[in-house]
């Protein structure tokens, strides 16, 4: 696929994709186009050769699999999930005029930037219908329904000097004026909507703010995609085209999972089940299931910070990534990420054969290091892993920005590995 058309696709799936949710029934959607064909945990299996299928668990998290009867599989690692402002169950709260609500913040959010933003909601909803059968499903409000507005610095004439901010009374999105708002009518309305009218009850949710402001090229030659969930949405596109372009003899796995912003302990994260009861379904004798593992190969892809340039100090000068300079190599000698001399060497070879671009990244020494799904997903299964990222500036704010070339990019290289 040509860059132009990869990131117009990219822009369409970020602002489809409000929530792990959306980005899972989305990737579901275009794998399906692609001749994909659903399976069910729930369900008994019987694969057949040359065939290509996904899976999904909580509807949140996804495998994506060709089944070439081959073991020297190429897996790509992804997740669904962004920090964000969540609807606590008892969230509506009238006071002062205005109705407005109590969140819980997901993951490691940087605050600061969600102030004066115009909020919409989305997520998933579950209900009791006539037939008392519950159901779930997800709804997308798409209108800018609330914000969080700042306090003017009259009121705070401290505020560019020592500002902080208290998760619990100073981010409740506020939504309107009048003051017979009910949270559970609302959402029916937003059920109807989707045409679900016969719902007797709402039982639970999980709603997320987000952004309505959509993704967008930005730069003086289109330079930066300026998007919320760039982190990590833009590796769970890259993924989800890069599977979708291989042929089904071609050995393929696109893992995308939830829960990664909190630590990836879940039913649906990489510390869960989800990747190995999977691959033993594919693999039933556990001779074949470890010789696939240890004749394959995991790129966990996940966003790297590239150097900032007014801050550039906060990184390594020698490891500081540049945005639109290629995809990046993530090293840490304490294993915070998985790359390892073989993997990076086959990255760097495959990525020189096609002449794109690659950096490498190890933090200050004087500084914590984040981590991803690939040391987890290493740990757990013993597969050969190198933990890649895209370089982006103001990870989890809530407008991110990343070069408009490296995506593109990564999709080659991972393709090259294919050939
Ligand atoms: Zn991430």
């Amino acid at each position: 696929m040509e860059k132009n058309d990869f990131n117009e696709g990219l822009l369409g799936f970020l602002d489809a994709s409000p929530t792990p949710y959306h980005a899972t029934k989305n990737i579901g959607m275009m794998l399906e186009n692609a001749g994909f064909e659903r399976v069910f945990e729930e369900q008994a299996w019987s694969l057949q050769e040359g065939k290509k299928y996904y899976v999904t668990r909580n509807d949140s998290s996804l495998i994506a699999f060709t089944y070439p009867k081959r073991k020297d599989y190429l897996l790509v690692g992804a997740h669904t999930d962004s920090p964000n402002l969540k609807l606590k169950p008892n969230s509506v709260m009238k006071e002062h005029g205005v109705v407005k609500f109590g969140v819980e913040p997901y993951g490691g959010l940087l605050l600061n930037p969600w102030f004066d933003r115009d909020l919409s909601l989305a997520g998933c909803v579950s209900y009791l219908d006539s037939n008392n059968m519950i159901k779930e499903t997800l709804i997308d409000v798409k209108k800018k329904i609330a914000t969080i507005p700042s306090l003017a610095i009259h009121l705070d004439e401290n505020a560019n000097n020592e500002r902080t901010i208290n998760k619990q009374t100073d981010i409740s999105p506020i939504l309107t004026t009048s003051e017979d708002f009910d949270l559970e009518e609302f959402i029916k309305q937003e059920l109807v909507k989707n045409g679900i009218s016969d719902v007797k009850e709402i039982y639970a949710n999980e709603l997320s703010f987000y952004d309505a402001q959509e993704a967008s090229y930005v730069g003086l030659n289109d330079d930066f995609i300026a998007s919320a969930r760039l982190d990590n949405l833009l590796s769970c596109y890259v993924g989800l085209v890069s599977i979708c372009s291989v042929e089904a003899n071609t050995p393929m796995i696109f893992v995308a999972n939830d829960h990664e912003e909190v630590g990836s302990d879940s039913v649906s994260g990489a510390a869960g089940s989800f990747l190995e009861n999977t691959l033993k379904r594919i693999f039933p004798n556990y001779e074949d299931f470890v010789h696939m593992v240890r004749s394959s190969t995991l790129i966990s892809a996940d966003n790297a910070h590239a150097v900032h340039p007014n801050y550039h100090s906060k990184h390594d000068k020698e490891h500081a990534p540049l945005m639109n300079k290629g995809a990046v190599i993530k090293i840490n000698a304490n294993q915070r990420y998985a790359s390892s001399t073989k993997t990076i060497s086959r990255f760097m070879n495959v990525a020189s054969s096609i002449n794109e671009p690659y950096q490498q990244f190890v933090t200050r020494s004087d500084m914590g290091c984040g981590s991803t799904i690939g040391p987890i997903t290493a740990t757990r299964l013993g597969i050969d892993t190198i933990d890649v990222g895209l370089p982006t500036l103001a990870m989890h704010s809530i407008r991110e920005l990343a070069g408009s070339d490296d995506a593109h990019s990564l999709y080659k290289i991972i393709l090259g590995y294919t050939v």
